[in-house]
């Protein structure tokens, strides 16, 4: 049994890690900023604390007495609120900096940092037919502005105090990760869960329309959070020392994602296009050779079965 901190524990990727670290036999403390009321996921085996992690000394309080520390804390949502919050995105480097401060300090054996796919080089992804980003595409840096340097900037610095420090940090590039428990509305949503909740609004209004942001020819690609959180937990005990990608190579334009969705909910609806709306990069993937060859990590839930398990839940949510 280990005593392990997931920051962020109220939140999306966070709840399913706690769940899993609980289940695997470990003493988990969750923390997170938000009410206990409003956390995705509650368990009662964790030690269950609210603190802001900005503070260095909450990040003290929280990492005293663990072996590990998992990052998954961030102020962050979709496209449609990183790049409408800068700032307030990259403010989330005073939570990794001070976790990585407190954890050298009070003798943390391990680190792991949730990076994102945002690190890539915007000139990467300037084509919906993108090939798939490799590790070394994100240097040299042009990556989403705000959000995106953050995630770079923390990467580097988790490189750092491993290299001055000693401390064992691990960092994945998550690509689009989605699944039940994780946020559908409010504006911080990403696009399956946005797409999902307008389909059912569909069905449940008769307004047989829905908004699409762009042309919706821009692709992605989308990670199911049970491959995810394998993903994690493999990474963290691995020897792999460079940030590495954790997503499918499944790539789907977002017309795509709605056709999909519509046939789950059996409804076909009139298209709507807001070119004014954020659209992000012109095409995302994820290229996984490395992880293959490191790990033999691949997701194992394709998309349509993992936007059904998504699609239920969010409809649970509307009963
Ligand atoms: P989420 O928003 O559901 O969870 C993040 C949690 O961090 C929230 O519950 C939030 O309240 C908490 N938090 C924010 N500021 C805090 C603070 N100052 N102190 C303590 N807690 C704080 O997001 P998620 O989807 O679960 O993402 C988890 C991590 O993975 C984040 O670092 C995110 O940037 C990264 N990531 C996620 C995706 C994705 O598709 N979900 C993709 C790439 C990277």
């Amino acid at each position: 049994m280990k005593s392990i901190i997931v920051a962020g524990a109220g939140g999306f990727i966070g709840g399913h890690l706690v769940r899993e670290l609980i289940k695997d036999g470990n003493q988990v403390r969750a923390v997170d900023i938000k009410p206990i009321n409003e956390w995705f996921q509650v368990f009662n085996e964790a030690d269950n604390l609210v603190m802001d992690l900005r503070l260095k000394e909450n990040c003290d309080k929280a990492v005293v007495g663990c072996e590990e520390v998992y990052n998954m804390a961030a102020d962050m949502g979709g496209m449609g609120f990183i790049e409408n919050n800068k700032a307030l995105c990259m403010i989330s480097v005073l939570i990794n900096t001070h976790l990585l401060i407190a954890s050298r300090d009070y003798g943390v054996k391990r680190f792991f940092y949730s990076s994102s796919a945002c690190v890539y080089n915007a000139k990467k992804q300037k084509s919906t037919s993108n090939p798939g980003l490799k590790e070394t595409d994100a240097y040299p840096a042009q990556p989403e502005d705000g959000y995106g340097w953050e995630k770079l900037f923390s990467e580097r610095m988790c490189r750092h105090f491993m290299e001055d420090f000693g401390l064992i940090t691990r960092v994945a590039r998550f690509h689009n990760v989605y699944g039940p428990h994780g946020t559908f509305d409010g504006g911080r949503e990403k696009a399956p869960a946005a797409i999902c909740r307008k389909v059912i609004q569909a069905g449940i209004t008769g307004n047989k329309e829905i908004v699409i942001w762009g042309d919706g020819k821009q692709t992605r690609s989308f990670t199911y959070i049970d491959d995810c959180i394998k993903g994690i937990k493999d990474i963290m005990y691995s020897n792999i020392e460079e940030p590495i990608n954790l997503g499918s190579s499944e790539m789907v334009s977002i017309n795509g994602l709605v056709s999909m969705v519509e046939n789950i909910a059996g409804i076909k609806l009139n298209r709507i296009y807001d070119m004014s709306a954020p659209k992000g990069v012109r095409g995302r993937n994820s290229e996984n050779t490395l992880i293959q060859k490191y790990l033999n990590w691949q997701p194992s839930t394709p998309l349509k079965e993992g936007l059904k398990k998504t699609y239920d839940w969010i409809q649970t949510q509307y009963l």
